[in-house]
C-alpha cells in the first residue's frame, strides 16, 4: 500500500503502553488510577444515556467548561475541551505548525510529541534533559520557522517538576508559543495556571485520564487565553466530544471532593514504592507523578521488565537512545504495589 503520503509511510507510528485481555494482569504500566472514578461520573452519563442520544453533543461542551471554569478560576471562553488531551495536542500542533516548521520538545518525555510533528510534516528540534532533569538554554534558544514548543510538567518518565517560575521564564525566553502538557499536575505540588493569564503565549493542557480516572472515557482540556481559544476551535472536529464524555467530565470535575482524597491514596502510595525500589537498590528520581522512574546500576531493566510480565506483573521499560533505559512503573494500589515488590526482591537479590 504506497497510496499513502511518503511521510506518512515513513513513520513508525506511537506504540501504546500494552493493554492485555484478561483482569488477573497487575497494569503498573499506563499510569492509570487504580481506584474507580467517582461514583457521580456514571450516574451523570447513565442520566445523560437516559435522556437520549439522537441530538449531536453540544460542540463547546459549555457544560463541563462552565463547571471547570469555577474550580480553576478562569472564564469558560479560556478553555477549549478535546477527546483526550492528546486530542488538544493534535488540535495545537494543527493550529500553530505548518509543513517545515519546527516544534520543540526536550527528551526524555512524552513520545506523541515525536508523532504529531511528524504527521505535520514538521522538523523536529529535540532538546535532551540534563541528567537532573532541569533544561539548558537550548530549549530558548532562537531557531528558524520555530511555531511550537511542547513541555510535559511534570514529566513522563521522570516525573520531576520545573517550578512556575522557571516556566514562565522558558515561556519569556522562548520565540513561540509553549503548551505545557500538565497530564499529571493533580499529583504535584505546583502548577503553570497562574502563567497563562499573563502571557499569551502559555497553553496549559489538561486531562481527566489520570487523576480522574477515566482513562477510558477520553476527556481533557486546555487552558489559553481568548484570542488562542478562538483559532484552537476552528481546528478541533465539530463534535470532538461526545454528550455522555461531556456528562461524565463534568460531574467529575465538580467533585473534587473526591479527587482531594485520590491525589491523597496515590501520593502517599507513591512515597511507599519509592522508599521501596531505593531499599532493593533502585535510583528513584523523585517523583511528582502517579508513578515513578527507577533506574537498577548493574541489572538489565528488560530482563527486569520480562520477568515481572511473565509472573503477571506489569511496568513499562522504557529505552531512549542516547539516553539510556529504566522501568517506569505506575503507582497502582497498595496491593499492586506489594504484590510487585514481592517478586521483584528476589529478582534483584538473586542476581
Ligand atoms: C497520558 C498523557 C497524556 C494524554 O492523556 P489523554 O488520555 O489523551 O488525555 C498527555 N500527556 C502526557 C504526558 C501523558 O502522560
Amino acid at each position: 500500500m504506497n497510496y499513502a503520503r511518503p511521510d506518512i509511510q515513513a513513520m513508525t507510528g506511537y506504540t501504546p503502553g500494552e493493554q492485555p485481555k484478561g483482569t488477573k494482569v497487575i497494569k503498573l504500566n499506563t499510569n492509570e488510577n487504580p481506584y474507580p472514578a467517582s461514583p457521580k461520573v456514571t450516574e451523570a452519563i447513565t442520566r445523560a444515556a437516559q435522556a437520549g442520544l439522537q441530538k449531536y453533543p453540544d460542540a463547546s461542551g459549555t457544560a463541563f467548561r462552565m463547571r471547570a471554569g469555577d474550580v480553576l478560576g478562569v472564564d469558560p471562553d479560556w478553555i477549549l475541551c478535546g477527546n483526550g488531551s492528546d486530542d488538544i495536542l493534535t488540535i495545537a500542533t494543527r493550529t500553530f505548525v505548518g509543513e517545515n516548521d519546527a516544534v520543540r520538545y526536550a527528551t526524555p518525555s512524552y513520545v506523541l510529541y515525536k508523532t504529531l510533528a511528524e504527521i505535520q510534516g514538521a522538523v523536529q528540534d529535540v532538546v535532551r534533559y540534563e541528567r537532573d532533569w532541569t533544561l539548558g538554554y537550548e530549549f530558548v534558544a532562537p531557531a528558524e520557522r520555530l511555531k511550537l514548543a511542547y513541555l510535559a510538567n511534570p514529566n513522563s518518565p521522570s516525573g520531576t517538576v520545573l517550578q512556575p517560575g522557571e516556566v514562565a521564564a522558558i515561556a519569556d525566553a522562548l520565540p513561540c508559543p509553549l503548551l505545557v502538557d500538565e497530564a499529571y499536575v493533580d499529583f504535584a505540588d505546583s502548577n503553570c495556571l497562574d502563567l497563562v493569564r499573563t502571557n499569551e503565549r502559555v497553553m496549559v493542557s489538561r486531562t481527566l485520564s489520570k487523576s480522574y480516572a477515566l482513562a477510558g472515557l477520553r476527556f481533557g482540556y486546555v487552558v489559553a487565553q481568548p484570542a488562542i481559544i478562538e483559532q484552537m476551535a476552528k481546528v478541533k472536529d465539530s463534535y470532538n466530544c461526545d454528550a455522555l464524555a461531556i456528562a461524565g467530565a463534568t460531574a467529575a470535575i465538580d467533585d473534587q471532593a473526591w479527587l482531594v482524597e485520590n491525589v491523597a491514596k496515590v501520593r502517599a502510595t507513591r512515597g511507599r514504592l519509592a522508599a521501596a525500589l531505593g531499599e532493593l537498590g533502585f535510583a528513584v528520581t523523585d517523583s511528582q507523578a502517579n508513578f515513578v522512574w527507577a533506574v537498577h546500576p548493574t541489572l538489565s531493566h528488560e530482563e527486569l521488565y520480562l520477568d515481572l510480565k511473565s509472573q503477571g506483573v506489569l511496568v513499562r521499560y522504557m529505552r531512549y537512545d542516547h539516553w539510556g533505559d529504566g522501568l517506569r512503573v505506575s503507582v497502582g494500589a497498595d496491593e499492586q504495589i506489594d504484590a510487585l515488590l514481592a517478586l521483584l526482591a528476589p529478582l534483584v537479590r538473586g542476581r
